[in-house]
Parts: C-alpha cells; structure tokens; sequence
C-alpha cells in the first residue's frame, strides 16, 4: 500500500504531482455543483488534507456521498492549489476508495468538541482527536530530544530492570511482582512463602532505575535511563500516574553543581528541540488549551532559572503572608502549593530548590558538612511543580551506612550498593524527569492521565 503521509504533502506542496494518500475523514461537505469536499487526517500531522470529489467518480453516488466522519479512505488524484480558505492545497481525487466504514449512528467521536474525561474512556479512538494527536507528536519529539540531548554528550543508554528486589525509596510505594496463583498462596507459619515464590524472595516493580544506574556511571562515566516506572502511591492528583516513564542520568565526577546546570541545560534542550520540530502542534495547544505555553517555552530558551536553598525557599513561603493549606516550617517537605506558589507568584519562572532536610529526603543523598542538609535538587516548574528530583550520592561508606541504619534499611538488602563505596567510591549526581510532567508542562494539558496514551491511576487499568 503505497502512500504519501499528509505532514509531506502538506510541506512540500508540489502542486501538480500525483500521489496517493490515506486516512480517516473528518468531515466531508457537498457542494451544489456536484462535487464533495472530504478532510482526511493520518496523524502525520494536525493539519489534514481536502480531497476533491467531483460527481464523475464512478463510485460517487454509491459510496463517496456516504462517507461519514472516522471512515477511512484511500484518495488517488493530483496536488492542486487550493482556491478556498483555510488550506493551501487540495488533492483532486481521480479514485477514491473505502478502506473502512464507521457507521455514525454509533461511531462514538463525532465532530463536536468532547470532554477529556469523556474521551479517557475511549482511548482506543481518541489519538484520532486533535489534541490526542497532538499529544503523541509532543511526546514523540520530547523523547527524541532526550535522546538526541544525552547521544551527543556521550552518555551510554542504560536499560534498567522493570522487575527489582529492592526498592529504591523506601518502602510502601512498590507493586509486588509474584507468581503465586492469590487463592492458593503458599504459607509459612501464616505468611507468604515467598522463598516459594518465582524469584525466591520479595520482588516488585522498579520505583526507580536509580540505584542501578549508579553502578553503571561508578564505571562508564556518564549514563542515563529512559523507561517505565511504577509507584503504588494511591494519590489520585492530576500530577500522578502508577505508571509513568522517568528519564534518570547518572554521572561520575559531577557533584550537585553539576548536577543542576546538566538539569537545566536539558530542559531547555528539549523546550527548544520541540518547538522546532513541532510549531503546528505547539501553536495548536497555545490556542485551545494554555495560552502561555508558547510564550514560556520561548522565554525559557535565554532566561536562567532561578536558584536558592530549602531553607531560602521556607523563608520566602513563611513570609509571603498566603493562606497555605499546609502551613510551612523548616523541616517539612514542600507541597506542590508552595512549589507552585514560588513558581509562579514570587519568581515567575523555574526555580531549582537546592540542600533539604535530610529527614524528608532518601537515604542516598550526600550528607551536607551542617549534618542537617542534603544535596538534593528539585526542579520546579509553573502549574506543574516538581517536575525533576535529584541529588549528590552519598559516595562516603560510614556515612552511608549510618544512614541507612538511621532510616530503618537493612544494610544486608544493599550490599552491593555499599561496596560501590568501598571500591573506588568518587563523587557522583543524577537526578529524574517525570516524562508526563515534562510533557503536561510543554503543552499545558492541566490532567497528567492526558499525556499518556494509556494512563493508569487508581481503579483504571483499561485499554
Ligand atoms: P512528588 O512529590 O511530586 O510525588 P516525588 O518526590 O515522589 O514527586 P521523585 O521520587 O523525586 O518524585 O521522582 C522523580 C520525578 O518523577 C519527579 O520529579 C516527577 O517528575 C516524577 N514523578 C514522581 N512520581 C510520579 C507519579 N506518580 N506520576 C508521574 N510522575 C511522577
Ligand atoms: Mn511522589
């Protein structure tokens, strides 16, 4: 099946060529003077192509006047310039053929505007929708500019188990991975027989590839992770998803300075990666659904993001005089309100938030010389909040290991870890992107479960 995609039609616009093109209509229109304006889409692009219809088709009468929106169609016939408004060129059909009827008595998309939370339960069909499309592009590019951003800096992609036996950031948020039939578990003295299980021992899915990334840049240098990851966190907000894609560099010799300006010159690698390789589509979310995205995109490309400290941050929040609905005091962690609020209100940018109470952070961050701070780093950004969380390792073994003993781990469970500290131990910082985040912040989708092509939350594990 030969074709040629929209997106190339439409950018090459070599009017007088013959081509065949494919898609699902959208609208057809039919004019008094015998012929049919029919748009197909193929999510090439958002845009689609007008396919002239003249009433000479032998199968006009038959079957063209009966094409109706979500039928798919194969159009042969050449590229003319388009007199009429809204599209500069049109194909004139010699041949038309139905690839695929959708019967509009009970086809559910029709070309009315549908709610979001209506179209998640249709999320076989929405990608044919504007924005869902659009969406898909977005993410596409955004996963390429990763990519693009870390091959040209010479980091090694890193494929991290999905299935671990340890869990990365304490416990309570994992998924527990077994093969037991659940009605039929094996017991010991009353509990699970997990030595029985499938891989003799506990096992979940992977909150984080971080800790295995950590041995790979304890040895190539520079690394990076881009897959899957799962949090049980039964936290139904429109910034959480039970499985979402994080993208986690590791780096060796890179302490937190580092490690904050790798995070930002990234971002802005992707926010100008994909408001180059995606204008219509950017130019489409800025019209229908945040009319800022392209404004902040573009500003971010020169403007620094601003930097200060925890405590700096907890200052400015405790005397900014707002009513919070969790009040702030050193040593709480900061809620997406406050994040917010610093992002929005005070500065008005991306803010990177730097050296937090070591009690509301993981036991790997590298301990501060006050004893009470860590390393760590959060990007925050406008309507999202966190949308990077990273830090400097703890690379010092008697550290570590007070640490680990401090926040109730069983040093036994991480041995290995503790040995990348016994054995050429050098500085080393990484952090993780929320890809969703990333892309509910490029394109102002306000629902996280509108970023993914199949999200799944609490109670949904359709599709
Ligand atoms: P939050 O406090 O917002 O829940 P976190 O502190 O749990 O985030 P990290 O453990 O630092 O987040 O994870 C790294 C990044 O992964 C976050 O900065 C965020 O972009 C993303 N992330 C974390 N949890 C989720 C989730 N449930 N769904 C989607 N993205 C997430
Ligand atoms: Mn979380």
């Amino acid at each position: 099946m030969n074709r040629t995609r929209i997106a190339d039609v439409l950018s090459k616009a070599d009017i007088g060529a013959r081509l065949t093109v494919m898609g699902w209509v959208r609208t057809r229109r039919d004019s008094k003077g015998g012929f049919s304006f029919i748009e197909i889409n193929d999510g090439s692009a958002l845009s689609g192509l007008q396919i002239v219809a003249d009433q000479d088709l032998p199968n006009y009468r038959t079957e063209v006047l009966k094409l109706q929106t979500g039928c798919a169609i194969r159009a042969a016939g050449t590229l003319a310039q388009s007199p009429g408004k809204g599209q500069a060129v049109e194909l004139h059909a010699g041949e038309i053929e139905v690839l695929g009827w959708a019967d509009p008595d009970i086809y559910p998309l029709q070309k009315k505007r549908h709610s979001f939370e209506f179209l998640r339960t249709i999320a076989h069909l929405r990608p044919r929708t504007n924005t869902f499309g659009a969406v898909a592009r977005v993410r596409n590019a955004a996963a390429m500019a990763i990519h693009r951003f870390f091959q040209d800096r010479g980091f090694i992609y890193l494929h991290t188990p999905v299935i671990t036996g340890s869990d990365c950031e304490g416990a309570g948020d994992m998924f527990r991975v077994t093969a037991f039939d659940l009605d039929d578990v094996p017991k010991t003295e009353g509990r699970a027989a997990l030595e029985k299980d499938f891989f003799g021992g506990p096992a979940g899915l992977t909150v984080s590839g971080q800790l295995e990334a950590e041995i790979y840049a304890l040895a190539m240098g520079d690394v990076y992770t881009f897959g899957p990851t799962f949090r049980a966190e039964n936290s139904n907000t429109s910034r959480h998803l039970a499985e979402f894609w994080m993208v986690e560099p590791e780096m060796a010799f890179c302490d937190l300075e580092c490690n904050a300006a790798i995070a930002v010159e990234f971002l802005k690698y992707i926010f100008s990666y994909v408001l180059e390789h995606c204008t219509e589509d950017m130019r489409f979310f800025n019209r229908f659904i945040d009319n800022t995205v392209l404004s902040t995109l573009e500003g971010l490309a020169d403007a620094d993001f601003e930097r200060l400290t925890y405590t700096e941050a907890v200052d400015l929040l405790s005397k900014a005089g707002e009513q919070f609905e969790f009040p702030v005091s050193w040593g709480v962690d900061l809620q997406s309100e406050h994040e917010r609020y610093l992002c929005e209100k005070v500065f008005k940018k991306p803010v990177v938030v730097t050296d937090y109470p070591k009690s509301i952070k993981p036991f790997y961050m590298k301990l501060n010389a006050d004893g009470n701070t860590v390393g760590a780093m959060d990007v925050l950004v406008p309507k999202v909040g966190e949308i990077i969380g990273g830090s400097q390792r703890e690379d010092d073994y008697d550290t570590l290991l007070a640490r680990m003993k401090e926040t109730g781990l069983n040093p036994e469970d991480y041995w290995w870890y503790l040995e990348l500290r016994k054995f050429g131990s050098v500085p080393h910082a990484g952090f993780g992107l929320g890809f969703e985040r990333l892309i509910q912040f490029i394109t102002g989708m306000a629902n996280i479960r509108d970023v993914i092509p199949f999200p799944r939350t609490p109670g949904n594990v359709a599709f």
